[in-house]
């Protein structure tokens, strides 16, 4: 199926008296293999649509599949399984654990899915050494530049294979060269593998090299 169907999401917040309509009626499909550009500016509801997507907040109407799987048939623990299996995130900041190397760091989501340590070790070293990162693994995050550091929350994020990467605002927080080079390597990886991803960012030139750009306007998705 495809990695991600929105239809008719609805999303409003109260606001004292009155109410906020953030999304109004947001139909979307990305399918396997494509990247998606998210942009508008700030306010627009683009951290609300990814957190949607993610299954971190619920819509107030309309429906959210993943994969095939629809997320409002699922109770909140059945909804925490699919957003681990099938749902990676990439932040502004990169939120690795300090403590752990970034072979471990990209080791914990699949030990909590259920992979052996050696399945999950060879899967990190294989990630980490296709991001450009083999001499790294046993790095922690503080001995690591902030592209290497972003590099390894992008492996982290794919460690599970998902079907979607959601990302918001990845290389906001890196210098321009470091930016680009992350992009590359993201665009790389999410052309190389069949997983889909909405990547939010303000970057118009990252996000002309993408498949497909979307922007929200007053609630609505509009196809750019
Ligand atoms: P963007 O990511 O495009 O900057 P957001 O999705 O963060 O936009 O926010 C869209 C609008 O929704 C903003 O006006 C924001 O103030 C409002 N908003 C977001 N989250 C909440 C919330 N939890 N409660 C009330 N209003 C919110
Ligand atoms: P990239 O652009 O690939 O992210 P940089 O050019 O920023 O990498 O950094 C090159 C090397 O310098 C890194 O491999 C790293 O070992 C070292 N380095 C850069 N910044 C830091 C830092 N803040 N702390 C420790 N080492 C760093």
């Amino acid at each position: 199926g495809n990695a991600l169907v929105l239809e008719g999401v609805t999303r409003s917040y109260e606001q004292g008296e009155t109410s906020l309509e953030v999304l109004r009626g947001i139909d979307f499909e990305l399918r396997p293999g494509e990247i998606v550009g998210l942009i508008g500016p700030s306010g627009a509801g683009k951290s609300t649509l990814l957190h949607i997507a993610g299954l971190l907040e619920k819509p107030s109407a309309g429906s959210v599949r993943i994969g095939g799987m629809e997320a409002a048939q699922l109770d909140d623990a059945g909804r925490t399984a699919l957003r681990r299996r099938r749902i990676g995130f990439v932040y502004q900041f990169h939120h690795l654990l300090p403590e752990f190397t970034a072979r471990e760091n990209v080791m914990l989501p699949q030990l909590i899915a259920g992979l052996s340590e050696d399945e999950a070790r060879k899967r990190a070293d294989e990630l980490l050494g296709f991001l450009g990162l083999a001499d790294r693994v046993l790095h922690r995050p503080g001995e690591l530049s902030g592209g290497e550091q972003q590099r390894v929350a992008i492996a982290r994020a794919v460690a599970n294979v998902p079907d979607l990467l959601l990302a918001d605002e990845p290389t906001g927080n890196l210098d321009p060269h470091t930016a680009e080079h992350v992009f590359d390597i993201l665009l790389k990886l999410v052309h190389g593998t069949g997983l889909g991803a909405l990547i939010a960012t303000h970057n118009i030139e990252f996000a002309e090299r993408m498949d497909r750009r979307i922007t929200l306007r007053d609630g609505h998705l509009v196809e750019l």
